[in-house]
């Protein structure tokens, strides 16, 4: 692996439930700054992908039997979510999954629990409202009652209070408008230029995906089948006749 190498995942294979086998040998590297982009149908195994590298696996009974993952040359698969949380690299996952009892502001301050400086935090919200002013917008109100964009920003927002280098993010369309859809990934491409965010993003809307990621890896039955650069995806003839209708 190079040294722009962020993340280098090698050849994992995931079980669930010690019987089922879903990533059958996935291979796949994240360079420092890039947008990648996971693409595939229902069950291909994308968001076992993120769930492997962010170590969300054990909650869902699943682990990781081969293989090996790096986080910019260091093994990770032995480190919690919370250390991998310290490190930089922290998981939006897929239904947004904010507090739907507490508000805007409150589902974003839970993002910064582990951080102690109080003036970092607050520069560290107003950069969140800078970039999502939907969501300054909507400060005091109960999540359960703003929209699924909206709930979808709180979800990257509080991301954004880790203060991350890697964000892993499941789905970012999901349930979205397309005029929203193209919202929420115009705020990605700006995090990833402004604050050098890398992501690695899992998507089922491949047209939208590959219109802002650098690069593309297609999965399909735990197996990632094509990969490239997203401009070339694009123009495949190939990714145009099976996935650039979905989504
Ligand atoms: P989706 O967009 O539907 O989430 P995906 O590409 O992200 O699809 P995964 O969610 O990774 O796919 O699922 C891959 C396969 O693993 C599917 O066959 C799914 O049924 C299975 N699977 C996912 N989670 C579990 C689990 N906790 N226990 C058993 N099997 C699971």
């Amino acid at each position: 692996s190079t040294s722009n190498t962020v993340l280098n995942v090698n050849g994992i294979e995931v079980i669930y439930n010690h019987v089922i086998l879903v990533l059958k040998g996935v291979s796949l590297t994240v360079s420092e700054g890039q947008i990648a982009a996971i693409l595939g149908g229902n069950g291909a195994g994308k968001t076992t992908t993120l769930r492997a590298v962010s170590n969300l696996l054990r909650g869902e009974r699943g682990e990781v039997t081969k293989g090996s993952i790096e986080l910019r040359g260091e093994r990770i698969e032995n480190l919690s979510p919370a250390d991998l949380v310290q490190r930089g690299v922290v998981q939006v996952m897929e239904g947004r999954h904010c507090f739907a009892h507490l508000t805007i502001e409150e589902n974003l301050m839970t993002g910064a629990y582990t951080r102690k400086s109080k003036a970092e935090i607050a520069a560290n919200l107003e950069k969140v409202y800078a970039y999502f002013p939907r969501l300054k917008t909507r400060r005091t109100s109960q999540a359960a009652y703003t929209s699924g964009g909206e709930q979808q920003m709180c979800a990257i927002g509080r991301a954004l209070m880790t203060n991350p280098s890697v964000m892993l993010l499941d789905e970012p369309s999901m349930g979205l408008a397309p005029q929203i859809v193209e919202e929420v990934f115009e705020i990605v491409k700006d995090l990833n230029q402004k604050e050098k965010v890398t992501f690695l993003l899992a998507e089922q809307n491949t047209n939208m995906a590959l219109k802002y990621a650098d690069y593309g890896y297609i999965m399909e039955s735990g197996r990632i089948v094509m990969d490239g650069v997203a401009s070339e995806l694009r123009n495949n003839e190939d990714v145009k006749e099976f996935y650039l209708g979905m989504g």
